[in-house]
């Protein structure tokens, strides 16, 4: 899509329709006035015609009719003149106020399909990734002659860790794909409940880094979708373990704030440079300590995916980080008191 040629057609479509409702007016208040003009006219001859023929001094006008007829002629242009200034000022205006609104009723769109685009891009890349490697890795051992038993299991589990990779990636990004559908089902929830649910679904990773969780729950309710409020907190659960030693602790924290849910997670694990935390809500984007040193795996989707949840429900997300200490992710949600 061309936005420049598109912005240009738009901006022409709606002088088009001023300028149509502009002309359209005013050849009818020509007509109207003119006729008017023309019968007032009419009426003011017939009246000093009246007079004269009653002997009055008026008598020495000499014809009426041709006067009326120049004065008609004069107050029709004149007309005439000033709807046609009256139009050139509505196609200077109705120029520059459509292509304003053209350019802010696809401005939108514009930036949807870029990150649109965007996405398709970097998604691609990540499917290729995988995808490259395994098929590097089966070309080599093919070509080797004295592949053995041994090699070949040492082949299958790394093209099995791949298909893993993949995995992941296309259920994080069915994931997005069910989030831009917004079926969004709009229920009363306990956040409590919620946030108990996604923790069952981690507890095993917990318990392999022997992590403890401190829970300082309260019963408040949201309107919201319950699946999408217990994957927004499994995200943030799995990335406080993933990102945190063994044998930490991760705390929860529930309370009020006015008219708002707050949920404040605080984990004691590598903690995000101040540079990264402005990006690390973007797609695909990892920080870089998550790609080095330990190798975290991961691919960047899970706080976008998080980010859009809690958007969803008219709500924040915000962190703050000390880089070696640790991370707080901090939710707010609307609360509802419904039942
Ligand atoms: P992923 O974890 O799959 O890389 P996310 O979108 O969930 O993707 O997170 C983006 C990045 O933010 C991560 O790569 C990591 O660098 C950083 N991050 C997220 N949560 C934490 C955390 N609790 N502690 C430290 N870093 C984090």
């Amino acid at each position: 899509m061309n936005f420049k040629s598109t912005h240009l057609r738009l901006t022409v479509f709606y002088v088009l329709i001023a300028m149509a409702v502009s002309i359209s007016f005013s050849v009818a208040i020509y007509n109207i006035s003119s006729d008017e003009l023309g019968r007032g006219l009419g009426r003011q001859t017939r009246q000093l015609r009246d007079i004269s023929i009653n002997g009055s001094a008026i008598s020495i006008i000499p014809d009426f009719e041709q006067i009326r007829l120049d004065q008609l002629e004069e107050s029709n242009n004149r007309l005439k003149n000033n709807l046609i200034y009256f139009n050139l000022l509505i196609l200077l205006m109705s120029s520059a106020a459509g292509y304003s609104l053209a350019k802010k009723t696809l401005d939108p769109i514009e930036e949807v399909i870029e990150a649109q685009k965007r996405f398709t891009t970097d998604a691609s890349h990540e499917l290729r990734t995988p995808l490259t490697v395994m098929r590097a890795e089966i070309e080599v051992n093919l070509r080797d002659e004295k592949l053995n038993f041994a090699d070949a299991k040492k082949l299958l589990k790394s093209n099995l860790e791949e298909t893993e990779k993949l995995e992941t990636l296309s259920s994080a990004l069915l994931k997005f794909a069910r989030l831009e559908e917004n079926s969004f089902s709009g229920e009363i929830i306990s956040i409590e409940e919620t946030v108990i649910d996604a923790y069952e679904k981690v507890e095993s990773l917990a318990k392999k880094k022997s992590i403890e969780f401190e829970n300082e729950l309260l019963n408040l309710k949201v309107r919201g979708d319950n699946k999408m409020l217990t994957e927004l907190f499994v995200i943030l659960f799995d990335n406080a373990i993933k990102y945190s030693p063994n044998k930490s602790k991760i705390n929860i924290v529930m309370k009020k704030d006015g008219k708002m849910a707050e949920i404040e997670m605080k984990d004691q694990g590598i903690g995000i440079k101040a540079s990264d935390l402005s990006y690390i809500f973007n797609r695909f984007y990892r920080a870089d300590s998550s790609r080095s040193k330990e190798k975290v795996d991961g691919y960047g989707l899970g706080l976008s995916i998080a980010k859009k949840i809690v958007e969803m429900h008219k709500g924040s997300i915000a962190v703050s980080s000390n880089p070696g200490k640790g991370s707080t992710f901090t939710i707010k949600l609307p609360l509802t008191y419904g039942k």
